[in-house]
């Protein structure tokens, strides 16, 4: 089968992912084999191309935004072992999606608080395992998550991990109906976070440098587009910052009301630079978002279906992945780039 595999991190300049025909993995017991229909690009993958973080090991498919078919399944280990429900019952000839989490404990404190996105033992698709950026993956049959039969392979691809943290960031943020909500960068998940607080009546105010970036967010509802240099006219309830980049933090408190929160929506980001401790006084919380929960897929998808939310996407051949990525990280891409066969 073909796969876009990393044998050596580099700049997506270097062109670093390489097509391979590479021998079609078995499912081991509880796995499942999944035919790839369409792969969704995410900063993630640009961050594990590029070594801003490092997966433990190497050559490497990346991809975690996974639509597929079920083409086979091994259950010697049974289904006794499946903690959700809405998995439970999937087999082979369905349609499924792959998140980023790839499996957790099961057993540790946070696996029982229900943050089975902080377990140590936590694995991550195209990351800890091979990923979608391939014809055929394995996945763990406890996570696949079933997609609302009236979203399309290419619009549901993007849902799977920028639709499903950018709905774990709004939580996180409090954010709560008909507030007032900055998102900061208008990328792929701020497109479709946009929507699900356009759908519980909040005012969205979208800082983003790019000009075509800032026509999508007016054309997707949001009530004030700018810079981050700019002063939207009213102070914020919550926010929740995109882009990997440190220095926007004190600017962004800046702009938050008093017991208000920000929500940092990124697995790296740059250095924060010291700030003056009146920016968080005022009982301001700033709070990181790490993964998400098998959970916030299951009810992120029905938000999905029930708000009609919309993915922008363009697509690009497998064989292109390379390029995708490098327009992902040139914001060329309005929403999302996803990778089909
Ligand atoms: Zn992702
Ligand atoms: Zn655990």
């Amino acid at each position: 089968m073909k796969a876009m595999r990393l044998h050596f991190q580099a700049q997506a300049e270097m062109q670093p992912l390489l097509l391979e025909e590479i021998p079609m993995p078995e499912p081991g017991p509880g796995q499942a084999l999944v035919r790839v229909l369409a792969c969704g690009v995410c900063h993630t993958d640009l961050h594990t191309l590029e070594g801003d973080i490092h997966p433990p090991t190497l050559p490497l498919t990346p991809g975690h935004q996974v639509v597929g078919v079920v083409d086979a399944v091994n259950e010697a280990r049974g289904r006794s072992e499946n903690a959700h429900s809405q998995s439970a019952n999937i087999g082979v000839g369905d349609r499924v999606g792959v998140p980023w989490l790839h499996s957790a404990c099961g057993t540790c404190e946070y696996c029982q608080r229900g943050q089975e996105n902080l377990c140590p033992q936590a694995r991550f698709t195209g990351f800890h395992v091979d990923g979608g950026y391939a014809e055929y993956m394995l996945a763990d049959l406890r996570y696949l998550l079933p997609i609302p039969p009236e979203i399309s392979d290419e619009q549901a691809a993007p849902l799977l991990c920028a639709g499903i943290i950018g709905y774990r960031s709004l939580r996180l943020a409090d954010v709560h109906p008909g507030e007032r909500v900055g998102l900061v960068g208008f990328g792929a998940s701020a497109h479709l976070t946009i929507q699900v607080a356009r759908g519980w009546g909040c005012d969205v105010y979208v800082f983003t440098r790019s000009a075509e970036h800032r026509q999508h967010a007016a054309e997707l509802g949001a009530a004030w587009t700018g810079g981050i240099e700019d002063t939207p006219p009213r102070l914020l309830d919550s926010a929740v910052i995109f882009a990997p980049s440190g220095k926007l933090v004190p600017l962004v408190l800046e702009r938050l009301r008093p017991g208000g929160t920000l929500a940092i929506n990124a697995i790296h980001m740059s250095d924060i630079p010291e700030m003056p401790y009146r920016l968080i006084y005022g009982e301001r919380t700033l709070r990181s978002v790490a993964n998400a929960t098998y959970q916030d897929g299951v009810e992120f998808l029905r938000i999905a279906s029930k708000l009609s939310i919309q993915s922008s996407v363009t697509i690009y051949p497998l064989d292109e992945a390379n390029q995708a990525l490098l327009d992902l990280k040139h914001s060329k891409i309005n929403g999302e780039a996803v990778l089909v066969d």
